[in-house]
């Protein structure tokens, strides 16, 4: 049995209807376009940030984040082991030294339990991605950054329209990065956007993004694809969450298959990691959360369960693919890692993905896709 994959990028024809318009007006061929200004704005006002700037990718997005801070060579930046490679390579590149802290399991994200002990005098800054729908434990994160004066850089790439305790991801950081790439959740093909908390933080943005030329753009043609998708994304984010919520529900079906999901709902079981028990490591409150599933995650038994998954999972259509590289084995020559990395490891080795396009799925599909999971699932059980 195959499945019937949900069509993305969408088809809409609002979106047809947006680029026409942006090329019938000639926006499409003009520098500092209206149609780019308003979405700057319409993303400051959904984000609830002082200002919004659009750039090429949300990579860039967080170059431009750490250039605009002047953190470069002698200063540090924290950031997950298990997070999106490229940001622990963008560090690198300004020429900072990326400081590695484990992940929470629940959250998969930093554990703000272990930012004290990797605390040091070059500390710059810290990198907080929320990542599967889950929120990152934002507050503790914050607070602490607050204490030590670090900037706090909140990756809200893979979570638009996700909010927190009623707040949306990517408000809480000085500066915050969005993407509008090719696989996300509103995409442009490539693109990103960077929120900043203060007016003062967003004009040490300038003098990187205006010289007085566009240094990364995002195009007029772009703005005219995103806008359709921005309209339509709360009630997206909401359908996938639905049908997360459902396969979750039916996860005694899968019991080779962890799911990383609602904290509150079931909690991933400390493995070997007894230093975690002391620390008051809850994560947020979820209840009055709204998620935004770029993906949802699932952690294998071992890392050959996780290929034969990923591997049978082609064969049905399934767009099922291994999460992020984890960091934690980088050389003490690249990084500095003041923790163990433990959980990053192990997300490192068997966590693996379903993509946003399957969670677009009706109410009459889902079944046929918990069908399609439930049997890979039994397939690939004897490869523990
Ligand atoms: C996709 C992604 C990025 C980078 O976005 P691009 O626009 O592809 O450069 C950054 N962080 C996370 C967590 C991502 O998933």
């Amino acid at each position: 049995m195959t499945f019937e994959c949900p069509k993305w990028p969408p088809d809409w024809p609002e979106i047809g209807q947006s680029v026409e318009s942006v090329l019938r007006s000639g926006a499409w061929g003009q520098y500092h376009s209206d149609i780019c200004k308003q979405l700057e704005k319409r993303l400051s006002r959904q984000f609830e940030t002082a200002v919004a700037r659009l750039c090429c990718s949300g990579t860039a997005a967080l170059e431009i984040a750490l250039r605009a801070q002047q953190i470069g060579p002698g200063d540090e930046v924290i950031l997950a082991a298990y997070d999106y490679p490229g940001n622990f390579r963008t560090v690198e590149l300004v020429g900072a030294r990326p400081v590695l802290v484990d992940v929470h399991p629940d959250t998969v994200s930093l554990d703000p339990n272990l930012l004290k002990a990797a605390a040091s005098p070059s500390v710059r800054a810290v990198i907080a991605t929320h990542l599967y729908g889950q929120p990152a434990q934002i507050d503790a994160i914050r607070l602490i950054c607050d204490q030590q004066k670090w900037l706090l850089i909140e990756d809200a790439c893979q979570v638009m329209g996700m909010t927190i305790a009623g707040q949306p991801a990517g408000s809480f950081g000085d500066l915050a990065t969005l993407s509008f790439g090719g696989s996300k959740l509103v995409s442009a093909g490539c693109g990103g956007a960077l929120l900043a908390k203060s007016e003062r933080l967003a004009a040490r943005l300038g003098p990187l993004l205006d010289r007085p030329g566009e240094t990364y753009p995002l195009a007029p043609l772009q703005a005219a694809a995103i806008n359709p998708q921005l309209d339509r994304l709360a009630e997206l984010n909401h359908r996938r969450a639905a049908n997360v919520e459902w396969l979750s529900d039916h996860q005694a079906a899968m019991p080779h298959w962890r799911m990383i999901e609602n904290p509150k709902a079931r909690r991933f079981p400390d493995r070997d990691k007894p230093d975690l028990e002391d620390g008051n490591h809850s994560a947020p409150d979820a209840n009055d959360s709204a998620p935004a599933h770029y993906k949802t995650a699932w952690i294998a038994n071992s890392q050959t369960h996780r290929t034969s998954i990923i591997q049978a999972a082609k064969d049905r259509n399934l767009p099922i693919g291994a999460g992020f590289r984890s960091a934690s084995r980088c050389s003490s020559r690249r990084c500095r890692k003041p923790v163990e990395t433990p959980y990053s490891q192990t997300f490192g080795e068997q966590l693996f993905v379903l993509d946003h396009r399957a969670l677009l799925v009706n109410d009459d599909q889902r079944k046929s896709l918990l069908q399609v999971l439930t049997q890979l699932h039994d397939d690939t059980a004897k490869t523990n």
